[in-house]
């Protein structure tokens, strides 16, 4: 089966790309290198814009296809707030784009990398599938239109389509060749392994007055090993026939961002220093999926745990300290 990896020199679609060729699929890639990383890709990559039809449909005449892994998009809450048309632009205009060439092409199956912030401020947790959407930031509702296209698509042109919505992805390939390697980076994984290996002197916890037992924010942390397995099997089951639907993906767990800290403590055996800074905007107390429809309809259970997490990403971090650069 040949499969187009759309942002595969992105974090997560990077490993995807890696995990997939491992395990003996034909993989494509297109990214348009604006925040992935050429060092990232080791199989056949176009450099290309999702945006730019004449590319894509170059691409989809060059390489037969069978279906397309969408990891293309901007992905950052803050900068989805300042510069919500640039966010519209490339990911919804962008998708856009990209299934006009793929209805044109005669590729109907896609696996699209959605997430849990189109669901918005819920109180209730664990987030299941049937919980209402409303988006509390550019980015997510970006997703959210992204999403509604394919399903107009599917009505109209026969699409079959598996939207994964997920949260807060971590780790890095067992192997420590490829990881996270965002400029600027944002996510609080990284950080705080950037403090120990003494890149940042301390990590900032933002807000420590939120309605949890230890007063910072829990979130759902998942091995990003674990969510390309959840991404191929959507993709097989796609394959095999299976209806459109849409999936959360968490680990049931949540963690504190202190709980974060002290097992990256543990994890590296360096005394990682922490400040209490103001909160986030934006910044929901916290934030848990559901993953049993997953694991009812694709039989999909994360296998690492936080400290798993820690210890992969902590591996390329070690080796890395100036990301792919290094
Ligand atoms: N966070 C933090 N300090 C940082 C980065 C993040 O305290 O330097 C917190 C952030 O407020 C959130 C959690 O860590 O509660 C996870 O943030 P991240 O940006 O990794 O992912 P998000 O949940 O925003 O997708």
């Amino acid at each position: 089966m040949k499969v187009l990896i759309a942002g595969g020199a992105g974090y997560i679609g990077s490993h995807c790309v890696k995990i997939m060729s491992e395990k003996g699929y034909d993989v494509v890639v297109l990214d348009n290198l604006s925040t992935g990383h050429r060092a990232a890709v080791k199989e056949k990559l176009y450099v290309g814009d999702i945006r730019d039809r004449a590319f894509l449909d170059d691409l989809f005449a060059r390489e037969k296809v069978d279906a397309v892994i969408h990891f293309c998009a901007k992905s950052l809450v803050g900068f989805s707030m300042k510069e919500p048309l640039d966010y519209f632009h490339n990911n919804v205009y962008g998708t856009l784009v990209l299934l006009q060439a793929m209805e044109k092409a005669g590729v109907k199956k896609i696996v699209f990398s959605s997430s849990a912030a189109v669901y918005g401020d819920h109180e209730k947790m664990p987030i299941t599938e049937d919980y209402p959407t409303n988006p509390t930031s550019t980015y997510g509702e970006t997703k959210l239109m992204m999403e509604k296209m394919m399903k107009w698509a599917e009505i109209a042109h026969g699409f079959k389509y598996a939207s994964l919505r997920y949260f807060n992805v971590a780790g890095a390939d067992p192997d420590g060749t490829i990881g996270e390697d965002h400029r600027p980076e944002t996510h609080l994984i990284p950080i705080v392994l950037q403090a120990a290996l003494g890149k940042r002197e301390f990590v900032e916890v933002y807000g420590n007055d939120y309605p949890t037992p230890d007063g910072t924010c829990i979130r759902d942390y998942i091995h990003v090993v674990d969510l390309i397995d959840a991404h191929i099997r959507a993709l097989e089951y796609l394959m095999e026939g299976g209806e459109s639907e849409i999936f959360n993906l968490g680990s049931q767990d949540g963690y504190s961002v202190l709980e974060i800290i002290e097992a990256a403590r543990e994890v590296t055996g360096i005394d990682i220093k922490q400040r209490i800074a103001p909160r986030r905007p934006g910044d929901p107390a916290k934030l848990v999926a559901s993953s049993e429809k997953i694991e009812r309809v694709l039989g999909w259970k994360p296998l690492f745990g936080i400290k798993e997490i820690i210890r992969d990403a902590w591996r390329f971090h070690k080796t890395h300290p100036n990301g792919f650069d290094s």
